[in-house]
């Protein structure tokens, strides 16, 4: 398949709804079908891919979503370079809602999520992934971070530069005993889609970076009865303009040549399997 887009966003319709000429496509990969069609757009020359995580009707719990068929599929239709807008909950008093969060760092707390392609499972073609270990310290993109910082300073949006993710299981939130936990470790937000997303793109040689929005103080930060679903929703949708502006301009602040770590991840691996 030649490249139809080259920078993925995986995110909802409210953040190309409104682009002119949006072409919807469907993608089947080895490992099942992705949340949703891909919904394919330009912006400003780049070519973009845009994938609603939970589906279009928002009917995936994070635990459900096909992670491995998303970034698969995305990777198939030529993205190389991945932004992963999420909701998430402050775990510090001063991360209220409306704060954006560029993490630099992430903690995986999920449970039962498949977080790797080389499972040693054959592939329906009949190739056979090899034991493979990847480097994942840095689990971010640094220009896919800068480009998001950058675009985020020039709305006047000044963004937490750097913190670490916490990504829970859910689709409960979590309770003030685990929240409390968490802040204690000095993490700074808590999402429940941020992995394995970033770790199966670093396996397909993308580049990923997060920008995290937050919606609500998580159970251990606020002081009152604790997380709703209602409360996420209404700050996210309050929230959506200036998150798409800010993921728009990160796009056109994207290098169009890369040159980071992601690149060369895969160097010198022997996968068993061939990437899209
Ligand atoms: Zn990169």
């Amino acid at each position: 398949m030649s490249a139809q887009a080259e920078i993925g966003v995986i995110g909802g319709s409210g953040f190309y709804s409104f682009l002119d000429d949006v072409t919807e496509i469907t993608v089947d990969t080895p490992y099942g079908e992705p949340s949703d069609s891909l919904f394919l757009g330009e912006l400003g020359g780049r070519r973009i891919a845009f994938l609603p995580r939970h589906g279009r009707k928002h009917h995936l719990p994070p635990h459900r979503i096909n992670y491995r068929a998303n970034l698969w599929a995305l990777r198939a239709t030529g993205v190389r370079q991945v932004l992963a807008p999420c909701a998430v909950g402050g775990l510090r008093p001063e991360y209220g809602p409306g704060t954006l969060v560029v993490p630099d760092q992430l903690v995986d707390r999920t449970k039962t999520r498949t977080q790797t392609y080389f499972d040693g499972e054959p592939l329906p073609d009949g190739s056979q992934p090899n034991v493979v270990h990847l480097t994942f310290a840095d689990p971010y993109c640094g220009p896919g971070r800068a480009a998001a910082l950058a675009a985020a300073r020039g709305q006047d949006w000044e963004p937490v530069d750097g913190g670490t993710l916490c990504v829970v299981e859910g689709p409960r939130f979590s309770t003030r005993a685990e929240s409390r936990w968490h802040a204690r470790q000095g993490w700074s937000v808590v999402g429940m889609t941020g992995h394995p997303e970033a770790i199966l793109a670093r396996e397909l040689g993308l580049c990923y970076a997060a920008l995290a929005l937050v919606t609500d103080l998580d159970a251990g930060a606020e002081t009152g009865d604790g997380v709703s679903h209602e409360e996420v929703l209404k700050v996210f949708g309050e929230n959506v303009g200036r998150l798409r502006d800010v993921l728009f301009d990160t796009v056109a602040r994207l290098p169009v040549t890369r040159d980071c770590a992601c690149v060369t991840a895969l160097d010198g691996m022997d996968l068993g399997i061939e990437l899209p």
